[in-house]
């Protein structure tokens, strides 16, 4: 445990926050709006953190939404959901008082914020057959903010990533890419991407480095952040924490990187952790993910786990009794010239089309593609066991290619060459050539394409069941019959992308109690020190039941630690 023997502070706020992501943002807002003078702390030049990259869906059920959305909810209705999903992985005390909350934390920064959330009317949970499921009202979205409302600080909101926008820098919601795929087809698509496309070109022509129309998850990130800047909270860019300040047995304060010189800032009530977790840290990945595992994050490289480290300095405790340490997603990587790589995050977009087929090295099918991100991945490593699926293929034929894309390579007869000529994708006149050229084996591609095929035909994928769930239709095309997701693969050419073991975050971080308090190893709180956001141990133990089951307890129990350090404090 660190110990501070100094006196002498070069600062003194009532909360420091470690981080400006979601759980952070949260926590400092609320901090303040309570009453605390808070200083929130960024490590990068950049606000938003994996919450501005993220699809910015937050699962808040028996939000004051819920009803009007069509979707009366309870709490019994919402527990049972969470017994037959999150079950022991994480405690029932923690998923209880999250419940208990997460309508609390959303309606207070609708009220007191810029954080406004929109519930989804149709959006089902992601295990729809299990009890206590719903098909909508517990996910909301946060509406589009125009970027143009930060002004010059609009450029220190971090960007999203790039496979989230077109154009070099417009940011489109599914529902945008649907519109911008129909623009030559309907009149009402034509209307809204041209809408979209002029805004963006207004914007560029006005100096901005992006479109000011700002959804997802940039989305929620700049409306945390306008919100910070509004109410005038104290916020360091570039400033990261160096070490938790520690005096028998309370933390104290910390001391930070400040213009490239220790700061000491003493903490009156408290410290709040929420670095984002540990997806970059190689050696706590080696530790904690399980086999293979690579550089496959698609969290912010900063996000490399230093905070859960110095927490732990400081006496905290690492959660246990997790299902999983992360959230998965499959992600293809495409090798640029210069050397650089890009992940592709394989969602909600392709697999669960009709006419796309995953198989591992043996060209056999292992998974129903379009079953969620988190599960595909559990799927690879489960094959794995006795096939190599490190990577998996996604394969698909020419007619899906024009219609969907395959990861980064778009539909509608863009141009491709460079991502073949990248080794990203792979294409062939037949399955057999294609195999060879993926070095899988050709037979059993063959032969699983012609299941898949014959299953396509019939509507039902007795096999994997690819469309069986409300989740996987919906993700499907709803044009396409007999089922949405379930297509052939016939005409070549053929195309596949390789995909690895991707997470968008971690799972496994400091352990916390329901007041978002950091425990220690015997279970006592660690005074002073609190976490949120994937710094604290999930409350969904690793499991992923529904969209936005991460940035949900992460408002959620960055508004609870807000409003148990202003309490202390007053
Ligand atoms: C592509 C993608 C899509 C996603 N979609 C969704 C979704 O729709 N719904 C959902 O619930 N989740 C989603 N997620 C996951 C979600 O984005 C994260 O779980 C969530 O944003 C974590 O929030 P946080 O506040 O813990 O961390 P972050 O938002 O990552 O913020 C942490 C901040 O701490 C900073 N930091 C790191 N180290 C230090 C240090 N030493 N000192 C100071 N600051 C530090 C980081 O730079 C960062 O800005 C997605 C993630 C990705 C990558």
């Amino acid at each position: 445990m660190s110990t501070n023997i100094h006196t002498s502070w070069d600062h003194e706020v009532d909360v420091v926050v470690v981080g400006a992501g979601a759980g952070g943002m949260a926590g400092a807002l609320t901090a303040h709006i309570e009453g605390c003078k808070v200083l929130l702390v960024e490590k990068t030049d950049r606000v938003g953190g994996s919450t501005a990259v993220s699809g910015g869906a937050v699962w808040a059920p028996l939000n004051s939404q819920t009803e009007a959305a069509g979707h009366p909810d309870s709490f019994d209705k919402v527990w049972t959901y969470l017994r037959n999903t999150v079950g022991d992985a994480a405690p029932a005390s923690m998923q209880r008082a999250y419940l208990q909350a997460s309508a609390k934390a959303v309606d207070y920064l609708d009220h007191h914020t810029e954080v406004k959330l929109v519930a989804r009317s149709y959006s089902p949970d992601y295990y729809p057959d299990r009890d206590g499921a719903a098909m909508g009202g517990r996910s909301l979205d946060p509406c589009m903010f125009d970027g143009r409302l930060l002004g010059a600080r609009f450029r220190e909101l971090r960007d999203p990533l790039p496979e989230f926008t077109v154009l070099g820098g417009m940011m489109i919601t599914m529902t945008d890419a649907k519109h911008l795929l129909a623009v030559t087809k309907s009149l009402v698509s034509w209307k809204e991407g041209m809408k979209l496309v002029l805004r963006y070109f207004s914007d560029r022509l006005r100096g901005y480095h992006r479109g000011t129309r700002v959804v997802l998850g940039n989305a929620l990130a700049a409306r945390l952040f306008k919100s910070v800047i509004d109410k005038g909270i104290e916020y360091w860019l570039s400033t990261p924490l160096q070490r938790i300040e520690v005096e028998d047995g309370r933390v104290t304060g910390v001391t930070l990187m400040r213009n490239g010189r220790p700061f000491r800032v003493r903490a009156r009530a408290g410290v709040i952790m929420a670095s984002g977790g540990f997806p970059w840290s190689a050696e706590l990945r080696k530790a904690l993910y399980p086999k293979p595992t690579g550089a496959w994050s698609l969290s912010p490289r900063a996000n490399a786990g230093e905070g859960i480290d110095l927490a732990c300095q400081a006496g905290a405790a690492l959660g246990t009794g997790h299902a999983h340490a992360a959230f998965w997603a499959p992600v293809s990587i495409r090798k640029r010239p210069d050397g650089s790589e890009q992940l592709y995050p394989h969602l909600v977009w392709d697999r669960a089309k009709p006419g796309l087929m995953a198989v591992n090295q043996a060209g056999l099918r292992f998974v129903n593609e379009s079953t969620s991100y988190h599960e595909f991945v559990l799927a690879m490593y489960r094959s794995h066991e006795k096939v190599p699926t490190f990577p998996a293929y996604l394969v698909c034929d020419h007619a899906f290619m024009e219609q969907w894309g395959l990861g980064l390579a778009l539909p509608g007869g863009r141009p491709r060459q460079h991502l073949i000529d990248d080794g990203y994708l792979y294409r062939a006149p037949t399955l057999n050539a294609l195999a060879e050229l993926l070095g899988i084996d050709a037979t059993g591609l063959q032969s699983s394409a012609e299941d898949f095929n014959r299953a396509a035909d019939l509507g039902v994928d007795a096999a994997f069941g690819k469309g069986s769930t409300a989740y996987n239709r919906y993700l499907g095309d709803a044009a396409h019959a007999p089922n949405p997701c379930l297509g052939p693969l016939r005409q070549g050419p053929f195309y596949a992308v390789k995909v690895y073991a991707g997470d968008i975050g971690t799972a496994c971080g400091i352990r916390c109690n329901e007041n978002a308090q950091a425990l220690d190893a015997s279970g006592q709180v660690v005074p002073g020190l609190y976490a949120a956001g994937n710094d604290m141990h999930s409350v969904m133990g690793g499991q992923y039941p529904a969209p936005g089951i991460t940035l949900g307890p992460a408002l959620t129990f960055g508004w609870i630690a807000g409003q148990h350090l202003a309490q202390r404090a007053r």
